[in-house]
């Protein structure tokens, strides 16, 4: 799992103009450090070529997908002591990611998500949920969390009737799901519950909407369910969060929307519903946080976590695994495994 997670990290950070800046940094250090710098090379040409892929099946609700092992720092600071190793995060890495906040105000980058990695949840479901639609698809990273969140929900529910109401949406989809409510409830139900065409989280493939479906395929009301009490209390034990929350209407410009979760990572997901924040509200305690050294703390699974916020291209690199988020917004946030 780490293996594959380094890779991507590295993949990320290579395929950028600032990484490859970053690269050559490392080259002209030579010695072991040029070592460094063509294993770099060479395991972003691997991640490359979708060898990558199949490690990707199960980031895990162990650690919430959360952390690369780059293992890097060790070796840079073994090859010149006295000059700190350094990363560079591209202005792309700033747009992708889980963190990532999508809104009225913060419009989705298609292409600098280019590569997000969808799968479809029915051929690749590990547990026998209802799916809406046959093509219903979301990003591979929250796959298994998903199946764990709904396994678990309905098992502690004693029935199966959590359902997937709705997931990935294109530019052209949330266009047509635009059109389809305006024509059947009005304006004003559309510009209160759904997203603009291009600013709807649905576009990251880490949002999705759960339902109720009875057994003769009829739907009940997700947001009168038990099953809303104990998703809203326990999803970020899989790294999601209730997204549009009552009392966070003014912030986050959404309704109160009981069916609709994100995946943002289990350390992540477990700060922001111990401290009753919506994602909004997340970042900007981040941007409080800009010193490695004066890190936001969070937990999940028995691991303790420091985040924090840069707006900096370029950064003295976190000991040990770490993995790095835009916020779509100019910044980046670093996630360093603490223990
Ligand atoms: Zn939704």
């Amino acid at each position: 799992m780490h293996g594959f997670q380094r890779l991507h990290m590295v993949n990320e950070i290579q395929g950028t103009d600032g990484a490859g800046k970053a690269a050559r940094r490392l080259r002209k250090r030579g010695g072991r450090f040029g070592c460094f710098a063509a294993v770099l090379m060479l395991t972003g040409i691997l991640a490359g070529c979708g060898s990558a892929e199949k490690l990707t099946a199960d980031p895990g609700a162990e650690n919430g997908g959360a952390l690369a092992e780059t293992g890097t720092a060790a070796e840079a600071e073994q090859g010149n002591e006295t000059e700190p190793a350094v990363v560079t995060f591209s202005d792309r890495i700033s747009r992708t990611g889980d963190l990532i906040l999508v809104s009225a105000d913060h419009e989705y980058d298609f292409e600098a998500n280019a590569d997000l990695e969808l799968v479809n949840i029915k051929e690749t479901q590990t547990y026998d949920y209802p799916v809406d639609k046959d093509e219903f698809m979301l990003a591979r990273k929250a796959m298994s969390s998903l199946d764990a969140m709904i396994r678990d929900c309905d098992e502690a529910m004693g029935s199966s009737l959590t359902s997937v109401s709705s997931a990935w949406r294109s530019k052209e989809y949330q266009q047509s799901v635009w059109d389809e409510y305006e024509e059947l409830y009005g304006e004003e139900y559309v510009t209160k519950y759904v997203a603009v065409p291009g600013c709807s989280e649905h576009h990251t493939g880490l949002a999705l909407d759960l339902g109720i479906t009875y057994e003769d395929g009829s739907a009940g009301t997700f947001s009168e369910s038990e099953n809303a009490v104990w998703m809203a209390q326990n999803a970020y034990r899989y790294g999601f969060v209730r997204r549009y929350a009552e009392d966070k209407t003014a912030i986050t410009g959404i309704s109160n929307e009981a069916w609709h979760f994100r995946y943002v990572g289990q350390p992540h997901a477990t700060y922001m519903t111990q401290h009753n924040e919506c994602l909004e509200e997340y970042l900007e305690d981040l941007r409080g946080h800009t010193s490695p050294s004066e890190p936001l703390e969070t937990e999940a699974a028995g691991h303790a976590y420091k985040v924090f916020y840069t707006s900096e291209e370029t950064i003295e690199e976190p000991d040990g695994e770490w993995t790095v988020s835009g916020d779509n917004a100019g910044g980046f946030i670093v996630t360093v495994l603490a223990d």
